[in-house]
């Protein structure tokens, strides 16, 4: 490697113009990555908030397992049936088993093959062939999110079950579970311990997290997106704003970090929409005024 590299470099120093097939090949321009590929698979500070977030799970759901014991009362974690946001009520939990529910793709594990392909083709507009080529073969290419095998881990031993409720698809269930395990996130069993999205159903979880409620005590459930907890938040037509203010409501709000636990996620989602108006509703500072601008 280091003859043709000197060769090269040796070239470039001469100002020779290098011709035929041994010439060295032009420099290729290192693509610029998206920032918000930059931030979620390459900074610190994703990996930070990630073990933020799985820690002060793991904390909230042994310390609720622990006052349980003690047969203290427990606030399950899925919206009881028909509940709305504003006055939000919870599945009971009775004597039913403990679990917890996770959302898997940039929750459970990050898919780091599947975001290399798009930040290096420019973050291209969702590719359904490529995403199903994707869930086929891509279990070797995953990374843990950050702080998820330890939180498991713990939770596991203290008999707490992990459920994966994701929108991949049932039919790659087989790989679904491989990627889990190549990232070290252990065992999960489709119908039982994971919800993948049927053929022809819709992408809405509200109905598997009913499913989840009716036989297990869901003390936390951990998602990268709002939907991971409640489909009101992804109601047709709703803009920015407002599905902000929803995931502000009072008894929304209380639930974060007690019960609802978010992963950051910039690069893809409903959170990633929005014009300049919507994004920006008010408090639009025009900047210096000059002469010219006033
Ligand atoms: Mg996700």
């Amino acid at each position: 490697m280091r003859a043709p590299a000197l060769a090269a470099a040796l070239l470039l120093l001469s100002g020779c113009a290098a011709v035929g097939p041994h010439a060295p090949q032009a420099a290729i321009a290192p693509a610029a990555v998206p920032k918000t590929y930059q931030w979620l698979q390459g900074s610190g500070e994703a990996a930070a908030l990630s073990r933020q977030s799985y820690g002060a799970l793991t904390r909230y759901v042994l310390a609720t397992v622990a006052e349980r014991a003690k047969g203290g009362p427990v606030e399950g974690a899925v919206l009881a049936d028909g509940a709305a946001l504003r006055s939000p009520a919870w599945a009971a939990c009775g004597a039913k088993p403990a679990a917890i529910v996770l959302d898997m793709d940039e929750t459970a594990i990050l898919n780091t093959g599947a975001n290399y392909d798009s930040a290096r083709r420019g973050d291209p507009a969702f590719d359904v062939p490529r995403w199903d080529a994707w869930e086929q073969d891509g279990a070797s290419f995953v990374d843990p999110v950050p702080g998820a095998v330890e939180a498991l881990a713990a939770l596991r031993a203290a008999g707490v079950t992990p459920i994966f409720i994701s929108n991949r698809q049932a039919r790659f269930s087989g790989q679904a579970t491989q990627a889990l395990a190549a990232a070290g996130l252990g065992d999960a069993s489709a119908g039982r311990t994971m919800f993948l999205r049927e053929a022809g159903t819709s992408s809405g979880k509200d109905m598997r997290r009913a499913t989840v409620a009716a036989q297990w005590c869901v003390l936390a459930m951990i998602g990268d997106q709002l939907g991971d907890f409640s489909d009101l938040f992804n109601a047709k037509g709703m803009d920015p704003d407002t599905r902000r203010k929803l995931a502000e409501l009072p008894g929304v709000a209380a639930r974060w970090g007690q019960g609802w636990f978010l992963i950051p996620n910039p690069v893809y989602g409903p959170g990633v929409v929005g014009t300049l108006e919507q994004v920006f509703p008010d408090h639009r500072w025009p900047g210096p005024q000059t002469k010219e601008t006033k």
